[in-house]
C-alpha cells in the first residue's frame, strides 16, 4: 500500500475526512447553536480519529480536532481572554475506561489519588464569571478555551447568578466556572413557542441553552429561564485561602451566594464511583436538567495540581458519558403535533 512518510494513504485520507466533518460539525454546534448531526454519531468520529492518531503518531498536529477544545467564537460578540485556559473533560465510556484513568492518576502521582468527588455533568454550556472584589464584572463562554465570547449583559439577567456575592472574606479576584443550562420543561415549553412562531425549533437543550444565551438582545435571554451550577474556579486570589478540597471549594461558593449542586459525593474507591454512576443511570431523567454523565474528579487540589492537564483536559477529572439517546421524544412530539 502507498505511504507518505510511513502512513498509509488510506489513513491519511480518513483522517483528513474525519477532521473536516469534526470540523464542520463543530461550526454548526458550537456557533450555530444548530447541530446536523447526533452526538452519538460525533463521538464515534472523534474516537476513530484517536485511534488512527494512536497509530500514527505523526497525525497528532495542533490543529487535529482532537486536540481542540470547542470552536473559534462567532463574531456577534466581542472576544475576551479567559484569565485561565477553560478545558473539556476525558471522556470514558466503561468501567475499563474509568479503572484505566485511576490507575494513570494513580501512577503518575506515586499514590492513591482518592478521595474522588463524583458529580453530574450537566449537558449545557460552560461559562466563566468574574468577580472581583464580591462584584460581578464579566462573563464569557468557553469558545475555544482561550478567549470566549462576552455574555456579560446576558448572564446578568440569569436569576439565579449573583451580581454580588455575600460574606466578608469574598476572594478580591474569582473566577468561577459552572454550566448554564435550561430545564427539561423550560425546553419543551421554548421549542413549543418557536414552533408556534414557525421558527425551527432547537435539537436538544443544550442548544437551547447555548442559543438563548447567545442572544445579541440579552432582552431575549432574560426570557429564557437560564440558570447556572457552579463546578469549578479559575481563578481565586485574596486573603482567604482557596479549601484544599473540590467538595471545600463548592461549600465556600454556596456560602458566596453562588448555585452549587447538592447532588455531589465524595467516596474513596472505584467501586464506589461505580455506584454512583449506576445510580444515576436509572434516575438519568429525575433532575430538572439534562445529563449526559457523571464527571469524577480528584478531590485534593493538591494532587489536582500536580497532574495538570493536556492540551485540551485536566488528567485530574473525567466525564463517564452515558450512551447518547437518539430520539429525543419531547422533541419528536412536538415536531409531529406541528
Ligand atoms: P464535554 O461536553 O464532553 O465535557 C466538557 C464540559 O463538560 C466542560 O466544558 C463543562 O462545561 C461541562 N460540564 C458539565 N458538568 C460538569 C461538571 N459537573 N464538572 C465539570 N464540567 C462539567 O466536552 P465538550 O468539549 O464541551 O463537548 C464535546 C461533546 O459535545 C461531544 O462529546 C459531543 O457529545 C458534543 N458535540 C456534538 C456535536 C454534534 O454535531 N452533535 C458537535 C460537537 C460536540
Amino acid at each position: 500500500t502507498a505511504e507518505v512518510e510511513g502512513v498509509p494513504v488510506s489513513a491519511l485520507d480518513r483522517h483528513a475526512e474525519l477532521a473536516e466533518l469534526a470540523e464542520e460539525a463543530n461550526w454548526r454546534y458550537y456557533v450555530l447553536d444548530a447541530p446536523t448531526v447526533s452526538d452519538g454519531e460525533y463521538d464515534s468520529w472523534m474516537r476513530e480519529l484517536r485511534e488512527l492518531e494512536e497509530a500514527h503518531p505523526s497525525l497528532v498536529t495542533p490543529d487535529s480536532p482532537t486536540q481542540k477544545v470547542g470552536a473559534p467564537i462567532s463574531t456577534d460578540f466581542t472576544p475576551v481572554r479567559h484569565l485561565r485556559r477553560l478545558e473539556s473533560l476525558d471522556n470514558a465510556f466503561n468501567d475499563a475506561d474509568l479503572a484505566a484513568w485511576q490507575a494513570r492518576a494513580e501512577r503518575l502521582l506515586e499514590r492513591d489519588p482518592a478521595p474522588y468527588l463524583c458529580e453530574l455533568k450537566i449537558d449545557g454550556l460552560a461559562i466563566a464569571v468574574v468577580y472581583e472584589k464580591g462584584r460581578l464584572v464579566r462573563a464569557a463562554t468557553r469558545g475555544d478555551g482561550r478567549v470566549g465570547d462576552d455574555v456579560t449583559a446576558n448572564v446578568r439577567t440569569i436569576a439565579n447568578i449573583p451580581h454580588r456575592l455575600h460574606g466578608d472574606d469574598v476572594p478580591d479576584l474569582l473566577e468561577v466556572r459552572g454550566e448554564i443550562y435550561l430545564t427539561v420543561d423550560g425546553f419543551v415549553k421554548l421549542n413549543e413557542q418557536l414552533v408556534a412562531a414557525g421558527k425551527p425549533p432547537f435539537a436538544n437543550p443544550r442548544n437551547s441553552a447555548a442559543g438563548s444565551l447567545r442572544q445579541k438582545d440579552p432582552r431575549i435571554t432574560a426570557q429564557r429561564d437560564l440558570k447556572m451550577i457552579a463546578h469549578g474556579v479559575g481563578v481565586w486570589e485574596g486573603s482567604a485561602p482557596l479549601p484544599a478540597t473540590q467538595s471545600g471549594v463548592y461549600e465556600r461558593l454556596r456560602d458566596f451566594g453562588l448555585p452549587v449542586s447538592p447532588l455531589y459525593k465524595v467516596v474513596d474507591t472505584l467501586t464506589a464511583i461505580e455506584e454512583f454512576i449506576e445510580n444515576y443511570r436509572q434516575h438519568r431523567h429525575d433532575t430538572e436538567y439534562e445529563i449526559d454523565g457523571v464527571v469524577v474528579k480528584l478531590d485534593r487540589i493538591e494532587l489536582q495540581r500536580q497532574l495538570g492537564s493536556t492540551s485540551r483536559a485536566p488528567r485530574w477529572a473525567i466525564a463517564f458519558k452515558y450512551p447518547p439517546e437518539e430520539v429525543n421524544t419531547k422533541l419528536l412530539d412536538i415536531q409531529v403535533g406541528v
